[in-house]
């Protein structure tokens, strides 16, 4: 069965309700965890395969943009799904809290400068959407400016597209109880108590004022040339499979072609 993208996609004009959409569900995968993984692994390989002739090609340009609660599984996405690919073609641009040089600017500046060259796949880990979203709930600007900033970025991303950018959104839905229970393992499990911070649980306070402020945005920003995917994330393994399948059917439509021999090549002789 194919997997279809589409059913993880936000149409365009819609209003997404995250409570109607089921964090644990695996639409389009029939198979349990180790069918999963198995499949993980293949579509690991194509995407390597795509990549490679990404690069090859020069040609086009691919923004893939991650956002998440905290231990919404952004850092496992990265490593999982880009696992085998050829690192030079690739680059993740993590956005943290800004720096007093980036608060001096405005807002898209540092996104900006971070968007990918031709032949190149640039992950945003966290991005400029953090400016409606952490912004937002934690009120570091007036309603009145972060309001207008839903257009700036339709615009922004329109601009990039409409110059040879591709560009795939992610949203990784999980519960609040999932939340909970990864948040706990950073206490209990010694190898990740580095993860924790204590601001994740300010955060987690913030919750539902968060989930609006997700369903805002991405249903003011999702269009036909820069989509936004919910992807139920409760399940790692099947979040990772659904990511793939998205960028791998996304990286197909480009119906890439690796570039003509030079002339003459074929009468290169090598002794
Ligand atoms: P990790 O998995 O390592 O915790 P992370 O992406 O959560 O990764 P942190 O340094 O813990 O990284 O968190 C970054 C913080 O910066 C988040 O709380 C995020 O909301 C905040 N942040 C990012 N961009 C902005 C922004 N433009 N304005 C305000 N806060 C921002
Ligand atoms: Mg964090």
């Amino acid at each position: 069965m194919p997997f279809t993208i589409d059913d993880l996609k936000v149409s365009p004009g819609s209003k997404l309700d995250l409570s109607e959409r089921d964090p644990s569900a695996t639409p389009s995968f029939d198979g349990d965890k180790k069918a999963g993984q198995a499949r993980l692994e293949e579509l690991n390989s194509r995407l390597e395969e795509l990549q490679d002739l990404l690069w090859a090609e020069q040609k086009h340009r691919v923004l893939f943009v991650i956002q998440a609660m905290d231990a919404g599984g952004k850092d496992g996405t990265i490593r999982h799904v880009f696992d085998g690919v050829n690192p030079s073609g690739v680059k993740v641009a993590s956005f943290k809290k800004p720096s007093s040089k980036e608060l001096a600017r405005d807002y898209l500046w540092r996104a900006h400068a971070q968007v990918p060259a031709n032949g190149e796949l640039t992950i945003f880990n966290r991005s400029h959407y953090e400016d409606v979203l952490a912004v937002r709930v934690l009120e570091l600007v007036p309603e009145k400016q972060w309001k207008r900033r839903y257009k700036h970025i339709v615009d922004f991303e329109q601009m990039l597209v409409d110059e040879g950018t591709t560009i795939i959104k992610i949203f990784l839905h999980i519960s609040k109880d999932e939340q909970k229970e990864r948040l706990q393992a950073r206490l209990d499990e010694p190898d990740k108590n580095w993860k924790f911070e204590i601001g994740d649980l300010e955060s987690r306070s913030h919750w539902d004022a968060y989930q609006e402020a997700f369903e805002d945005a991405i249903s003011k920003t999702s269009t036909d040339d820069s989509p936004w995917y919910v992807i139920p994330a409760n399940r790692k393994w099947y979040r990772n499979i659904a990511i793939s399948e998205i960028l791998i059917q996304t990286l197909e439509s480009l119906d890439m072609k690796f570039p003509e021999a030079a002339d003459g090549l074929d009468q290169v002789v090598i002794d």
